[in-house]
């Protein structure tokens, strides 16, 4: 399962692919993984932080 983090609200949910609207915005928002693949954050199964913190 892939983690996706909404852009505009930073809502996060976690589906193999993001949904065209955002459950949280109800509008059409970019999404950013935000799947942790290095074992530094612990694996999939978690939130990259360095990913979910960067700003635009
Ligand atoms: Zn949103």
């Amino acid at each position: 399962m892939t983690k996706w983090r909404c852009d505009k609200c930073g809502y996060t949910m976690e589906k193999d692919a993001h949904p065209n609207e955002c459950p949280s915005c109800n509008e059409k928002c970019t999404f950013t993984n935000v799947t942790c693949y290095t074992p530094e954050c612990g694996g999939e199964k978690n939130i990259d932080p360095k990913l979910y913190d960067k700003k635009e």
